[in-house]
């Protein structure tokens, strides 16, 4: 499809599927219904742990996941349904699992099917670390940035015909491409070699407002925020200038994320107080 072409599209369907991110007020395409979205990451979430070691949720370090992604979880549920998202949260099923791996990672797939991985924790340390990384990861997922990508690589594919506009994408959201899109928008990556994270990488844009949201949902939490600055630097330090794993990919330069988040937090440290007051 020649670029004109293309951007005509994509104005029409900013018209059609436009939506609007929560805090940020950004506005995004999103085309694929929520419920394919939701059906095809629990298939790809159930396949994922029944391929991977998953931790013992008996254990201190899981328990420790379980325990923030439900503080994080709550703090992300009271928000959205007192500003007018519920719509966002419909079909949520959370989960939260450690599983054992050298990576340095962790994400959130659509529904709130959360993975933590085991090589994160020597950088996280603690609660405050952890919540940063997971608020990030579930931001990810709250800004639907996943059916964002998927559905600008529909229209990118030429995947969606004319008349799809009008009746939103329908039956073409569970069609082979459509699932192909899915998989490339998640990185998942071979049929059994489940890579998350390692696929076409967040657009700078995405990171840098899961890194806005991550910190206000953490403070909301009632995680200090100024723990999220502690632990960015404490990446970059790791990574000698580059932080490893998803937290590398298309990521913004150290620096100019510890300094966009260091201007956030004032407004975050607004929710930890009150989320102190609360509790
Ligand atoms: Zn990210």
């Amino acid at each position: 499809m020649k670029k004109a072409m293309i951007v005509m599209l994509l104005s029409a369907l900013a018209v059609a599927g436009c939506e609007k991110v929560p805090l940020t007020g950004r506005k995004q395409l999103i085309l694929v219904p929520n419920n394919d979205m939701l059906a095809m990451s629990f298939t790809q979430y159930k396949q994922f742990l029944d391929t991977s070691r998953v931790v013992s949720t008996s254990s201190g370090d899981a328990e420790m996941v379980t325990r923030v992604g439900n503080r994080v979880r709550q703090a992300v549920e009271q928000y959205m349904n007192a500003n007018g998202f519920s719509k966002r949260l419909e079909g949520f099923q959370w989960e939260y699992h450690l599983v054992q791996s050298g990576q340095v990672n962790a994400w959130c797939m659509p529904g709130g099917k959360i993975v933590v991985y085991s090589g994160i924790l020597p950088y996280t340390q603690n609660e405050a670390g952890l919540a940063t990384v997971m608020a990030h990861e579930v931001s990810h997922a709250i800004a639907e940035h996943g059916n964002e990508r998927m559905s600008e690589g529909l229209v990118a594919n030429g995947l969606l015909q004319a008349g799809q506009l009008a009746t939103g994408i329908g039956t073409s959201a569970r069609s082979p491409q459509t699932q192909a899109l899915f998989q490339q928008a998640f990185g998942v990556v071979g049929p059994l070699a489940y890579q998350f994270g390692v696929g076409l990488p967040h657009s700078r844009r995405q990171e840098s407002e899961a890194d806005h949201l991550g910190l206000i949902f953490m403070s909301m939490a009632g995680y200090d925020p100024n723990e999220a600055i502690t632990f960015w630097t404490r990446m970059a330090k790791a990574g000698g200038g580059k932080a490893p794993a998803e937290f590398m990919s298309d990521h913004p330069s150290d620096q100019r994320r510890i300094s966009d988040l260091q201007k956030l937090l004032p407004e975050a440290q607004k929710f930890y107080s009150g989320s102190r007051r609360n509790s």
